[in-house]
């Protein structure tokens, strides 16, 4: 049965981590996995998910028995009111809903698995480039196109307006548009208020179908609300869409898969029929989510106290990201280093898309044993005070090599 299976390649992303794990020299930096990392370059239980944990572990009682199969209820309206806005229209109208699944990923493939199935959509845009799952998912989820619109120009280093435009109008009608909702990976430059004015215009006009993934809420400014605010305007805009939200990175919870799908609709009659088909999508993936984290995350966004902190916790981390931000651009700069480095400063987010070629990548990974993504991304969570020096330098080395 086995013998015809031809080896994958590996993704990349865990086998540069990998590579790293394995690297014995001393001066090695991981610039590659999207995972917060403190100063001291150590992973960061949030302060206030340790304190909700500890309130769960002494409930007596919670039990484990399954939670339903569209998952928590509290968390999903949580979830929800977080995305949209607890004074969201939607919200008071009963026309946005949650659908708790496995992180962003699960999220993702429950909400391409039923545009596909059961609305019949079969044709997909992702940006240029984009988070690599993205094709992975939408193409086993029964996709049967997945195009690219154009996003990012390589030589201004900043967003194609005019090409993105350009390919939605040519898309097919009733394309299902995937949008990064914040903190676009890899590139870390975002629409401005003006560039989403357009895609709105444009979707609506050729009743396409908006896909939103939101994996990084809170780390593009800092402030959560702030950064939902395109899907926010997309709800106003009177669009029906979904929303895959991850609360992998915002909450420290990569492995507790904790996700919720949000799904806005026009007219709330619609609803019992989509979740009684969400049900039987969920069923046949996971059949029911777990629990541990989605009640963490519920108990925090639902205690003000608890809340308040979780903020606090988001200012740590978008600002050490800032910092460090500044911190390799100002020694690139005082050395000199060929080229321009501004939009290390203008991204958000985790990631900076360098503008390294694949060949210096390779180099940096050689010689100086700085891990990053063939694509020049990296992550600045990977950067600390003691380390940005030693990268700086290594990346002036290999430019100018
Ligand atoms: N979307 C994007 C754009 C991402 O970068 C990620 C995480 N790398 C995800 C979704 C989902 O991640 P997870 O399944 O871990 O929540």
């Amino acid at each position: 049965f086995f013998s015809e299976v031809t080896e994958a390649q590996p993704i990349e992303v865990f086998y540069m981590n990998k590579l790293y794990l394995d690297e014995t020299d001393s001066r090695k930096v991981n610039l590659t996995i999207g995972a917060y990392r403190t100063e001291e370059g150590k992973p960061w239980v949030l302060p206030v998910v340790h304190e909700a944990e500890k309130r769960l572990a002494a409930d007596d009682t919670l039990n484990h028995e399954y939670l339903p199969v569209l998952g928590f209820e509290p968390f999903c309206n949580a979830a929800r009111d977080l995305v949209l806005g607890a004074d969201s229209l939607a919200i008071q109208e009963g026309r946005a809903f949650g659908v708790q699944c496995l992180s962003g990923t699960g999220s993702l493939r429950a909400g391409a698995e039923f545009l596909s199935r059961l609305l019949g959509l079969k044709t997909a845009y992702v940006s240029d480039p984009t988070w690599g799952n993205h094709n992975l998912i939408f193409k086993n989820s029964g996709f049967e196109a997945v195009n690219k619109y154009h996003y990012w120009d390589s030589t201004k280093r900043q967003i194609n307006i005019d090409g993105l435009i350009a390919d939605l109008e040519a898309a097919p009608e009733k394309s299902v548009i995937i949008l990064h909702g914040c903190a676009h990976n890899p590139t870390g430059m975002d629409p401005t208020r003006e560039q989403w004015h357009k895609i709105a215009e444009l979707i609506k006009k050729k009743n396409h179908f908006t896909f939103f993934d939101i994996a990084y809420q809170g780390f593009a400014s800092g402030d959560p609300d702030a950064d939902a605010w395109a899907i926010r305007y997309f709800v106003e805009q009177g669009l029906e869409m979904v929303v895959a939200q991850s609360f992998a990175k915002n909450f420290g919870l990569y492995n507790e898969r904790v996700g919720n799908l949000t799904i806005v609709v026009k007219d709330p009659k619609v609803i019992p029929a989509i979740k009684s088909q969400m049900s039987l999508v969920i069923r046949a993936n996971w059949s029911n989510p777990p629990a541990h984290g989605a009640k963490i995350v519920h108990m925090v966004l639902t205690n003000p106290d608890f809340r308040k902190q979780w903020f606090d916790a988001i200012q740590t981390m978008s600002s050490r990201i800032r910092e460090m931000r500044a911190a390799i651009r100002k020694h690139l700069e005082d050395l000199g280093t060929p080229g321009k480095w501004d939009h290390i400063t203008q991204q958000i987010g985790m990631f900076s898309y360098t503008g390294l070629t694949a060949n210096q990548v390779e180099h940096l990974v050689k010689e100086h044993k700085v891990f990053l993504l063939k694509d020049g991304r990296i992550n600045l969570c990977g950067l600390n005070t003691k380390n940005v020096e030693y990268v700086a330098k290594a990346f002036d080395e290999t430019v100018r090599n």
